[in-house]
């Protein structure tokens, strides 16, 4: 009989929950959208709710749960201390209630470390040792596996990849630093710098497709793939910068493979590109032959990353029981 858990995932549009198995195939799903606005309580109240209608409740279930949360995480004390998306989450005590509901252990992670864990049990960071993940959306996040195990650092934010500077004098970050890589190539930093564009008078054709509203990532590379050269020097540059960040931490951690996901991954070869180049022409020795892989989870990346990590939990339990 295959071992299962239950998985969910809180993004900053959608709250979603599956029974995942062994393998990482999901049994069963369910997803709401994020509740807007919401008190800490109603937050875990709608993942409670939603975590019980996913799975079966007779006969041998679920045996732990797992949270993947955007944000700083506690996760060895069950705890979110800040989730940027949902104002409702901070300094909260999660898994406690969350266990007590559903009769089982329950954990949480932070999303981009749970990602990487899913994607060196069930994703293209199959049967590797050593993992660099990094997830290149809205913002950057990154998670470390490091001996077939997830790494989380002394207070759990090992694997914020996206605030190493790459550009001290570059545009100003969230966290207060300048030129952070999240700052200089991630969804926010494309439109910062096809509004920059627009703003120069240097993108005709951009600020055409963006009329009228403010210009996203998208629009940036809609103008470069119908061949405004300064749209794809901003995505080319992007590229660049992320290989830099990339490559010094290949020379740092030497990992088996470098995994990358999320959205930005649609400008394909414009950012993709340049990103290996600058990999490539920092890789200090062996450095040189570490692949760059793309994700193989889609969109339930999240969800295999939570089920990644409740399994991992469960193996450590047993281990020491
Ligand atoms: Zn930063």
């Amino acid at each position: 009989m295959t071992r299962t858990v239950l998985a969910a995932d809180f993004g900053g549009t959608h709250l979603r929950a599956a029974m995942v198995d062994e393998s990482g195939r999901v049994l069963a799903r369910e997803e709401r959208p994020t509740p807007a606005e919401a008190t800490a309580a109603i937050v875990t109240d709608g993942i409670i709710s939603l975590l019980r209608s996913v799975g079966p409740v007779e006969g041998a279930g679920p045996e732990a749960v797992c949270i993947a949360t955007a944000g700083l995480v506690d996760a060895d004390a069950g705890r979110v201390i800040l989730a940027p998306n949902i104002p409702g989450f901070r300094n909260l005590p999660l898994t406690g209630p969350v266990a007590e509901a559903l009769g089982m252990p329950a954990f949480i992670e932070n999303d981009a470390s749970a990602a990487a864990l899913g994607e060196f049990r069930f994703g293209a960071g199959r049967g590797m040792r050593h993992l660099l993940h990094a997830t290149l959306g809205t913002g950057i996040g990154g998670g470390l596996v490091i001996d077939r195990r997830l790494y989380r650092g002394a207070k759990g934010l090992a694997g914020e990849i996206g605030h190493i500077v790459v550009d001290p004098s570059g545009p100003r970050c969230n966290c207060g630093s300048r030129g952070c890589l999240e700052a200089v190539v991630s969804g926010v930093a494309f439109a910062h710098r096809a509004r920059r564009l627009i703003a120069k008078g240097r993108a005709p054709l951009l600020a055409t497709i963006a009329a009228g509203r403010e210009p996203a990532g998208h629009d940036l590379l809609a103008a470069a793939q119908q061949g405004e050269t300064a749209a794809e020097a901003e995505i080319r540059n992007g590229g660049h910068m992320l290989g830099l960040g990339l490559g010094s931490l290949v020379n740092v951690l030497n990992p088996d493979a470098v995994t990358l996901s999320g959205g930005l991954l649609g400008m394909g070869e414009m950012l993709l590109g340049p990103m290996r180049e600058a990999i490539s022409s920092l890789a200090y020795g062996p450095a040189s032959g570490t692949r760059v892989l793309l994700s193989e989870l889609g969109d339930d990346a999240g969800l295999l990353g939570a089920a990644a990590v409740a399994f991992e939990r469960l193996e450590d339990a047993g281990r020491m029981g």
